[in-house]
């Protein structure tokens, strides 16, 4: 890679979905203490109210997107064709000298497929991580993703060993492990944590439901409910219900005037931080969700089969339960009936300088 010598950086952020605001934020932040370096935002429209977008821009600092391409509500194919079609004739105009992608949703693959077709460099953040389930479209996104971006930003030891299995050395690819964007995400924003309205019940468990392979398998989404609704007569759940998972158990005529699951609408991420320190667990099919209960030392359920964070896993932090009735029932259980904690002190995800290595190395080799 060739040293910056411009006297100004111009990078592309391209973001469309709550996480990628969330961790672009923290990048931000640091990138707006370089004067020399100019970011421009791109939004892609994937998740596009006021609960799931815009509260994270005012709350969280993020400059507005310069462009907004409003694309969404499409099957995958139509969603990122559209995408890179728009992305392009951004990137035509703007000529970024890196375009930066996030994590693994359809936004990523279009800003890293259009940049790199037109020889923009590519810098992906939450790369090498795998789940090993090519039925998960998110897979499909990291695998081609990582495989065509100049520089991968990995979160753990994991991500950087899954690369090494795939023979990423014999590829022209930067890889370096500098920690998670949201343990960075974590620590400059909990300062600033602040309760959600209304009444928050004491002891509480933080769950949240939203993925794809959950809402629109109706088998998984109706067993997982009945298993929080049992779970919910015994101790409070506390779920911030996302619009896809509501717009599913409506379709399933769910019944949420009987449930005993304490329903709030999607909250901003600094009302989840302070329900992450003040709940007992989290139950979630939630990746990011997974390690913020890792950061605020609490036990994880996991309500999916597999998980790209397997040393929470390993390590006795999570529990992955899958997404049957009985299951989920048991792993509550087991979680509840532990004699002792496990230790939540190894830093898996660093020490929270990754937005800074992300912002020093685009730097020097703009
Ligand atoms: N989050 C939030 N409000 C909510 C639910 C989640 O701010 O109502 C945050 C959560 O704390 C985490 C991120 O959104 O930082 C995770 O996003 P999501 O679960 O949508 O996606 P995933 O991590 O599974 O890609």
């Amino acid at each position: 890679m060739s040293l910056k010598t411009d006297a100004i950086m111009k990078m592309l952020t391209v973001i469309g979905a709550r996480p990628q605001f969330i961790k672009a934020a923290a990048v931000s932040r640091v990138l707006q203490t370089y004067p020399d370096v100019e970011e421009v935002i791109l939004h892609t429209g994937q998740h596009y109210d006021a609960d799931m977008s815009d509260i994270f821009f005012t709350e969280m600092g993020l400059p507005q997107p310069k462009y907004n391409i409003h694309v969404n509500g499409l099957n995958h194919g139509a969603m990122t064709g559209q995408m890179m079609e728009k992305i392009e004739e951004v990137l035509l105009v703007e000529k970024p000298d890196w375009v930066l992608v996030f994590g693994d949703t359809n936004s990523t693959l279009a800003g890293a497929l259009a940049a790199k077709k037109l020889h923009i460099k590519v810098a992906h953040v939450e790369a090498g991580l795998r789940s090993f389930n090519m039925a998960m479209p998110e897979e499909i996104n990291r695998l081609l993703t990582d495989r065509i971006s100049d520089i991968l930003f990995c979160p753990t030891a994991t991500a950087m060993a899954n690369l090494e299995k795939e023979g990423y050395e014999s590829f022209p690819i930067e890889r370096i492990n500098i920690g998670d964007v949201m343990l960075d995400a974590a620590m400059m924003f909990e300062p600033q944590a602040k309760q959600p309205a209304g009444e928050i019940p004491d002891n509480f468990i933080l769950a949240t439901v939203h993925r794809a392979q959950t809402t629109d398998n109706a088998k998984h989404l109706s067993e997982m409910f009945e298993a929080l609704d049992t779970i919910a007569a015994e101790q409070p759940v506390v779920m911030p219900l996302h619009p896809r998972t509501r717009r599913k158990l409506e379709e399933q005529s769910y019944n949420f005037a009987n449930s005993p699951i304490h329903f709030l609408p999607p909250v901003g991420y600094l009302e989840m931080l302070w329900l992450l320190s003040h709940c007992s667990m989290v139950m979630t099919d939630s990746g990011g969700l997974q390690k913020e209960a890792y950061f605020f030392r609490k036990m994880c359920i996991t309500l999916r089969e597999e998980t790209e964070w397997v040393e929470l896993v390993d390590a006795g932090c999570n529990v992955l339960a899958g997404t049957e009735l009985s299951d989920i029932i048991a792993a509550y259980h087991k979680v509840k009936s532990l004699r002792t904690q496990p230790s939540f002190d190894q830093h898996f995800y660093g020490h929270g300088h990754a937005a800074k290595t992300i912002a020093s190395m685009l730097w020097q080799n703009a």
